[in-house]
């Protein structure tokens, strides 16, 4: 989509500290990190947020919740690590393209 950050970072077109890539999905470390870890995992295809998912987006949405766990152990979380979507303005959306926030290191604030 034309003007969206994360479709530019998934093509390459806006530089990221991309740690995966497959056809379906880029995986690249978060500007601003919240936490020693911090990764956001993005489908190629752009999607503004969960309410935007159709029942054909099945498949894609099966293979990124599978993909956590081995980019996980990757970056060295076999102890833990919590996933964030953030949907619509008062869910504290900035980027409308749906992501999903892998956060993970020691210290993790509880939430409250
Ligand atoms: P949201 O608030 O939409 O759930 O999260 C958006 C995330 O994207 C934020 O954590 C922010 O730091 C990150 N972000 C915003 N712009 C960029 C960018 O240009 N590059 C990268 N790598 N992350 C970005
Ligand atoms: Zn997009």
């Amino acid at each position: 989509m034309k003007d969206c950050l994360f479709c530019k970072i998934a093509a390459g077109e806006i530089p990221a500290d991309k740690i995966y890539e497959d056809e379906q999905v880029v995986v690249f470390r978060d500007i601003n990190p919240k936490a020693e870890v911090h990764l956001l995992i993005i489908p190629r295809e752009h999607l503004a947020g969960l309410n935007e998912l159709e029942s054909e987006h099945d498949a894609l949405i099966a293979h990124i919740m599978r993909l956590i766990h081995p980019i996980a152990i990757d970056q060295g979380l076999e102890s833990g690590y919590r996933t964030i979507i953030n949907t619509g303005k008062d869910g504290g959306q900035e980027v409308f393209h749906l992501h999903i926030h892998l956060l993970g290191g020691r210290n993790l604030p509880g939430f409250g």
